[in-house]
């Protein structure tokens, strides 16, 4: 008789799935971890660009940090006792990316100046091709590809004529030396106003182009004494308290309510944020440039311990006239009058809907992702697309964001995924995606939600669509916690 342990397993696990993560900015290092830590050790991350770190690699702009508190924007499992301060400044952010990618045995797998430029699903498996003219295969497909990356361009006459340095936030020329200069910035996003505190003290004149005045909801941003740090090296359960008690804060005081435009919570932001105004801004004058005219959190709220102080120095000029064209020497605005200059910062912010693209994704039976999003980007619950099976996106078309911890998000969606991979490895089937029904349900359901949200009540932002409509998740954060704990496996496809 045979002795039953030693009979083949009816469905043993798979353990070929191999993964490809395209990415290696905060999500990507995220989605590998997890994989390896559930066991699943056949992956790679592909990253265009020879260091990871995603946005914090690319943007480097003077003054630029994380307007969520460090200790909530760090992954759950890698909180690091030494941030500087309440609000990391950026490089310290990237350098926290390394260092975690290296600790966890990720950066020896990141192929790097490997860009990914179609990824088509052929013959049950996606065959990927890259910039090199070199191929790869995969089961699975993580595009940690990241929401604001490809910088907007303002359509501005005359651009190229400009003589000076001209660049964008993102792209910023660190050879180009500021001190003394007579510097002008377009924009006022989250970007332009933390350069503006950073850099008017470093330059001779700075004039801020602001095209529509924000709201600035003020905060402090203290430095964590060594004590402090000592105290979360040796006891690590007190950052685990203020990380629980940040995201708590944000969700209650901030995710949940941007939903519903008439919560009284949201009131009492706008009130917050004109009494900054009113308290912070001497001159009448300016304080009226400077004051909306919609309601705040209607655009991203801007956070700034600083920046009506430093818009007041002696050196630095508010213009609101209209740009009508930038010259040889400067920008000229609407009534004719000329602002010489010799550095132009384009603080203007990025393409939103590009998402995995421009890379090229081709799905089941040859369709074209550029074909499904024709009419703009979606994806059931911000990670999955009928049609592309076991592709699985972060931070996607409709996912939260603003004002909130991306790792967060991330850390969710990630375990979410892992469910839907677990099933795949279980031999339960081999493929899955959105159905369409489950698609067009979301949408439709998200369609509606979103004409009650705080973004939908009158003003121009980066969170709307061609139509106006907000693409952000329009539910609370606590509903996006509780769909990201279980599939609902009625609404996926699998094969
Ligand atoms: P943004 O919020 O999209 O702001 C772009 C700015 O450029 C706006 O003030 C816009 O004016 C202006 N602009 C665009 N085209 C223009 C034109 N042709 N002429 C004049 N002005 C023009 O971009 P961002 O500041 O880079 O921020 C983007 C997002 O990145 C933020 O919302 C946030 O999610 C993220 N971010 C986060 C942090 C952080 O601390 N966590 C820091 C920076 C950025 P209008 O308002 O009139 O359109």
């Amino acid at each position: 008789m045979t002795d039953p342990s030693e009979l083949p397993a009816a469905n043993p696990p798979r353990d070929d799935l191999r993964f490809v993560i395209i990415g290696a900015g905060m999500s990507g290092i995220l989605s590998a971890i997890k994989l390896q830590q559930a066991g699943l050790d056949n992956w790679i991350v592909y990253e265009k660009a020879d260091r990871l770190g995603g946005t914090w690699r690319e943007n480097t702009y003077p003054g630029i940090a994380c307007d969520v508190p460090s200790h909530f924007y760090s992954y759950s499992f890698a909180l690091n006792p030494n941030w500087s301060h309440r609000f990391a400044p950026g490089a310290e952010i990237e350098a926290y990316f390394e260092d975690v990618a290296r600790r966890y045995g990720v950066t020896p797998r990141i192929a790097f100046n490997r860009e990914v430029t179609r990824c088509a699903f052929e013959g049950g498996r996606w065959k990927l091709a890259f910039s090199d003219g070199t191929t790869d295969e995969a089961d699975v497909v993580i595009a940690a590809t990241g929401v604001l990356h490809h910088p907007a361009y303002p359509d501005i006459e005359g651009l190229d004529d400009f003589e000076g340095a001209c660049f964008h936030s993102a792209r910023w020329d660190h050879d180009v030396s500021l001190a003394g200069k007579r510097v002008g910035v377009v924009g006022t996003g989250s970007s332009a106003i933390q350069i503006t505190s950073a850099l008017v003290d470093r330059v001779g004149e700075f004039v801020l182009f602001q095209r529509t005045p924000q709201w600035i909801t003020p905060v402090e941003n203290p430095a964590y004494s060594e004590g402090q740090k000592a105290e979360f090296a040796a006891h690590p359960e007190v950052m685990e308290r203020i990380r629980a008690e940040v995201s708590r804060a944000f969700t209650d005081g901030f995710a949940n309510v941007l939903v519903d435009a008439e919560s009284p919570v949201l009131q009492a932001i706008h009130a917050t944020c004109e009494a900054n105004l009113e308290q912070s801004v001497r001159d009448p004058v300016l304080r009226e440039r400077l004051r909306p005219t919609y309601r705040a959190a209607c655009k991203r709220l801007i956070m700034s311990e600083d920046f009506y102080e430093a818009i007041q120095r002696p050196n630095a000029r508010l213009v609101s006239e209209g740009i009508e064209r930038v010259e040889k020497s400067g920008v000229r605005t609407r009534g004719g009058r000329m602002h010489e200059l010799d550095v132009l910062v384009l603080a203007t912010g990025f393409r939103v809907d590009s998402f995995v693209r421009p890379m090229q994704v081709i799905g089941r039976d040859g369709v074209p992702l550029d074909d499904l999003w024709r009419d703009g980007p979606f994806a059931y619950l911000a990670i999955s697309v009928p049609g592309l099976p076991n592709f699985f996106m972060l931070n996607g078309p409709n996912a939260p964001v603003g004002n909130f911890s991306l790792i967060e998000v991330a850390e969710l969606q990630v375990a979410y995924i892992l469910q839907l991979v677990e099933r795949l490895r279980s031999r339960d089937f081999r493929e899955v995606s959105a159905s369409p029904e489950a698609m067009e349900r979301f949408d439709a359901e998200r369609r509606e939600a979103a004409r009650s949200t705080i973004w939908a009540s009158g003003c121009s932002s980066w969170y709307l669509d061609e139509a106006g409509l907000p693409t952000a998740w329009p539910w609370t954060f606590d509903r996006f916690r509780v769909e990201m704990s279980a599939p609902r496996w009625g609404d996926f496809e699998t094969r």
